[in-house]
């Protein structure tokens, strides 16, 4: 299927902004991932109707389903690829890592599974503070995971 460019484009820069911002890619290269998952997982929905032709509520849907997809794929490269095992790490656990899924709003989320709880939008700039903190308190040499419900945990939106 060939989803609608703006579509297309939008979840494409929400996913690139999460890997350049967690990972450290180049926007360009982040950028071509996302589209190459994006348009493998498309090209394997197994219909034949345009999207031009799918409601606007199936839309989001199929949606939903194509971006799940491309992220797990990306996951699976860069856990497999040992660029980091438990990427994106988990807000609140951040020795597993979040996965991603839709929020109850209808935006795509990214998921803690332990507390079947939505901790952060996909490409929200949100999380990547609260990993920047994370990591600033690394470099300080302090205890790098914090305990869950600790007083010291980074604000999640
Ligand atoms: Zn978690």
């Amino acid at each position: 299927m060939r989803i609608d460019e703006q579509a297309f484009a939008r979840v494409a820069d929400l996913i690139a902004r999460d890997l350049t911002a967690t990972l450290g890619w180049k926007p360009s290269m982040a950028q071509a991932e996302a589209r190459d998952a994006l348009g493998n997982q498309a090209a394997s929905l197994p219909t034949r109707l345009a999207w031009e032709d799918l409601a606007p509520a199936t839309q989001r849907d199929v949606l939903g389903e194509v971006v799940v997809a491309a992220v797990e794929q990306l996951q699976q490269f860069v856990h497999d690829t040992f660029v980091d095992t438990s990427w994106p790490p988990c807000l609140r656990h951040p020795t597993h890592p979040m996965w991603p899924g839709e929020g109850d709003g209808g935006g795509m989320v990214w998921w803690c599974a332990r507390e079947q709880a939505a901790l952060a939008p996909l490409g929200g700039p949100a999380w990547h503070r609260a990993a920047a903190w994370r990591a600033a308190l690394n470099d300080r040499g302090l205890p790098r995971y914090q305990t869950a419900g600790g007083a010291a945990q980074p604000a999640t939106a």
